[in-house]
């Protein structure tokens, strides 16, 4: 599952891809029919994984420069403000995709609803 999120595919068929264009998702997996935005407002918990990363990137990285190289506070805050703006950008995708798996694995569509997740539209034609 997490190598589903890795390559940012369906973290239930591991085959759907989760985007159909640089930050734009498909609602469903083309795949299996999985919704990927279950609610409104459901991607706040990938703005989590994404703050959380950029943290424990950051400052542990502050401290490592701070103490191995003679690099002044001015140095550090060029570096890790535009860091702290760029990175978070980059890991959106799979942040997002973290946060399916996550979710996917505590929280089961089946078991949340009670009703099986929706078909998508390409399955539906025959
Ligand atoms: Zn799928």
């Amino acid at each position: 599952m997490l190598r589903s999120a890795l390559r940012l595919r369906c973290p239930r068929c591991g085959v759907g891809p989760l985007y159909a264009k640089p930050f734009r998702m498909h609602p469903n997996c083309r795949q299996c029919g999985l919704q990927f935005e279950r609610e409104q407002g459901y991607f706040v918990g990938a703005i989590y994984i994404n703050y959380a990363a950029t943290v424990a990137i950051a400052v542990p990285g502050f401290f490592l420069l701070d103490a191995f190289t003679g690099m002044t506070i001015n140095q550090q805050l060029a570096l890790w403000v535009p860091f702290a703006i760029i990175f978070p950008l980059l890991f959106f995708h799979h942040s997002r995709s973290l946060w399916l798996v996550l979710d996917h694995l505590f929280n089961p569509a089946k078991s949340l609803y009670g009703v099986p997740p929706q078909k998508s539209p390409n399955l539906e034609k025959h």
